[in-house]
Order: structure tokens, then C-alpha cells, then sequence
């Protein structure tokens, strides 16, 4: 059975709209929360920053504190960026393809990481350095 969506594309040709929603919905969520996270992380660093420290012992844990933060917010800012970039290629129609070579990302893989940018090979590429030299 073949329909046509509103926008005159063949249904199934391209990913359906309501599933294209509740990924929309998804990243959008997890979007807020890493917001909250980053802001909320920034603001610990510069509490744990202001904490007057008298001893080594104490700066150190305060330094170790500082540092786990920063590593921590800048994961989330990572994969906040990554959910935002997905969801601006839910805006452009290119959500689901890989941004690399084009090819559709398997439908597990993205129900599983929905932010993700790449198909199972260039992902393995990636890993191993290799998908810079391809490009
Ligand atoms: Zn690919």
C-alpha cells in the first residue's frame, strides 16, 4: 500500500513522520536535561572554586573535584551538541542518514542512539582514526 504524506513524498520512502516525532520528542528531552546538567555543573565548579582551602589535602580533593567536573560537563556538552545537531537534521529531512556516507543508519542503532551521526561502518572507521582520511 502506498500513500502520500502531506508533503507529496511516498510514505515509507522517507521515515515516517510520526516516528520522526518521537525521535523529535526523545532528543528534545534529553536535550533539556543535559542543559540542566551543563549549567548545573558550571556552577558546582565555581563553588568548589570559591571554598577556601587551608590544606594540601583539601586542595587536592578540591582540584580532583574540579577536574572530574570539568571532565563530566564537558561530556555532557559533547553529547549535547550531538542531540542538537540531530535535531537540526530532523529540521533539514537528513535525520537518519549518515552524515558521512549517506547511507541509511540501521533503524536499531538509531532507536538506540538517536543522536548518532553515523552508520555501523563509518562509526568503526571513526574508532580507528580512519573516516578523516576517507573524507
Ligand atoms: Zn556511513
Amino acid at each position: 500500500m502506498k500513500l502520500l504524506c502531506e508533503d507529496g513524498f511516498l510514505a515509507g520512502a522517507i521515515m515516517e513522520k510520526k516516528k520522526l516525532e518521537s525521535f523529535k520528542k526523545r532528543l528534545e528531552t534529553r536535550q533539556q536535561e543535559l542543559r540542566h546538567m551543563v549549567t548545573r555543573n558550571q556552577k558546582d565548579g565555581r563553588a568548589a572554586d570559591d571554598e577556601a582551602t587551608q590544606d594540601v589535602a583539601d586542595r587536592a580533593a578540591s582540584s580532583y573535584t574540579k577536574e572530574f567536573l570539568f571532565s563530566q560537563s564537558n561530556n555532557d556538552r559533547q553529547l549535547l551538541n550531538m542531540v542538537e545537531s540531530a535535531l537540526a537534521r530532523i529540521r533539514e529531512g537528513s535525520f537518519g542518514e549518515c552524515v558521512s556516507c549517506g547511507k541509511e543508519i540501521n533503524a536499531k542503532r538509531l532507536e538506540a542512539v538517536p543522536w548518532t551521526r553515523h552508520c555501523i561502518e563509518c562509526q568503526e572507521k571513526a574508532e580507528k582514526g580512519l573516516l578523516e582520511a576517507a573524507q
